[in-house]
């Protein structure tokens, strides 16, 4: 399994600290080079944080789609990997 950059370091961290577990890295995008995806939810007490996250870091939601889910996260520009978060609140 690849570890995420040092710019996500705390964030993953945090997550894990929050009791949830990556459930597969994607690699191979095309923009991202590795996507580290997560079994839950951003936890509430992460979600601020995330986003404020300051540059290269940035937060992202992505709305539900017909063929994919809701998700949020947080995508490195500097490094091309992000944390992915299923998201329920579509
Ligand atoms: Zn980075």
């Amino acid at each position: 399994m690849p570890t995420p950059c040092r710019h996500l370091a705390s964030f993953y961290a945090a997550a894990l600290s929050h009791g949830l577990a990556v459930t597969g890295a994607s690699q191979g995008w095309s923009i991202a080079k590795c996507v580290f995806h997560f079994d839950g939810r951003l936890p509430r007490g992460l979600r601020a944080a995330a986003r404020h996250a300051s540059p290269p870091v940035s937060y992202y939601a992505v709305a539900k789609a017909p063929h994919t889910p809701a998700e949020t996260g947080l995508y490195c520009t500097e490094c091309g990997i992000g944390l992915s978060f299923p998201d329920s609140h579509g």
